[in-house]
C-alpha cells in the first residue's frame, strides 16, 4: 500500500545523508548540533538496520552501522541538512557477555538525557515476540525522561493474516498502549514506510518535550 504513495508525495524523502562520526563510551565525543534529533532503538536483530535501509533508501548507513566497532556506538547521522539521525546500539542480545551487554545502558541512558535538541525515539519490537525485559526497562526509561516514542512492530511479513492482529494485540496489551499507537512495519514489503515517515516528521516539527511546561 505504502508503495503506491506517488514519491513527490513521500514523507521524509532524504536528499542527502551524512555520517558524522560515533559516541563509543557513555562519556565520549558527540556531535555538537543544533538540528533536533530523533534515535532508533531496539533489541539486537529486531531488524534496524533493515528499517533504515528501507526507511532512508541507501545501503551506506546500514553499512555504517553494522561495521564491527560501530555496532556498539551510537551513530549519528545529519540527513537533508535538516535532522540528525541516530542509530542506537542494538541491546540485549542473548550472545553477548553480561560485561559486553552492560556497557549499552549508560551509553543509551547518557545519550537521552543530555541530548538536548532529541525530539523522540523510535523503538523497535519484533511483530512475533513479546517485549523482552529489556523492553520493557527501555520503555518505562523513556516515559520516566518523558521522551516522545513511536513504537514500530517489524518484520510484520513475517505474520499470517490470521496471526496478525492477534500479536499486535498481545503487544499492545503487555505494554499498556493503544493499537493505533503503533506501526506495523515490514523491511521487505515495504508496509509501514511512509506512516513512520510521517510520524518523524511530525517528531521533527515538535518543540523538544524538555521545553514543555
Ligand atoms: P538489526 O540487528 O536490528 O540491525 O537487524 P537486521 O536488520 O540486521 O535484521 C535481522 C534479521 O532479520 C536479518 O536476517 C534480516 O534479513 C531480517 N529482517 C529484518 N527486517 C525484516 C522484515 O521486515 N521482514 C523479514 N521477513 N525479515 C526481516
Amino acid at each position: 500500500m505504502s508503495d503506491e504513495t506517488p514519491s513527490g508525495d513521500r514523507p521524509l524523502v532524504i536528499r542527502s545523508l551524512e555520517f558524522l562520526g560515533g559516541m563509543a563510551t557513555a562519556a565520549g565525543w558527540r556531535p555538537e548540533s543544533s538540528l533536533p534529533e530523533v534515535a532508533f532503538a531496539g533489541r539486537s536483530n529486531v531488524g534496524k538496520s533493515s528499517l533504515l535501509n528501507r526507511l532512508f533508501q541507501r545501503k551506506k548507513m546500514a553499512r555504517v552501522s553494522n561495521t564491527p566497532g560501530r555496532t556498539r556506538e551510537v551513530n549519528f547521522f545529519k540527513v537533508n541538512d535538516s535532522f540528525v539521525l541516530v542509530d542506537l546500539p542494538g541491546y540485549g542480545y542473548a550472545k553477548i557477555s553480561k560485561e559486553k551487554k552492560a556497557e549499552w545502558r549508560p551509553m543509551i541512558e547518557r545519550f537521552m538525557r543530555y541530548s538536548t535538541e532529541l525530539r523522540g525515539i523510535v523503538l523497535l519490537l519484533d511483530a512475533r515476540h513479546d517485549p523482552t525485559n529489556d523492553d520493557v526497562e527501555m520503555l518505562d526509561f523513556l516515559s520516566e525522561l518523558g521522551v516522545p516514542a513511536i513504537i514500530v512492530l517489524t518484520k510484520i511479513d513475517k505474520l499470517s493474516a490470521k496471526e496478525r492482529p492477534k500479536r499486535i494485540d498481545a503487544i499492545s496489551r503487555s505494554l499498556g498502549l493503544e493499537e493505533d499507537q503503533t506501526i506495523a512495519f515490514s523491511a521487505v514489503t515495504g508496509e509501514g514506510r511512509d506512516d513512520l515517515g510521517r510520524a518523524i516528521d511530525s517528531l521533527l516539527t515538535q518543540p523538544s518535550w524538555r521545553a514543555a511546561p
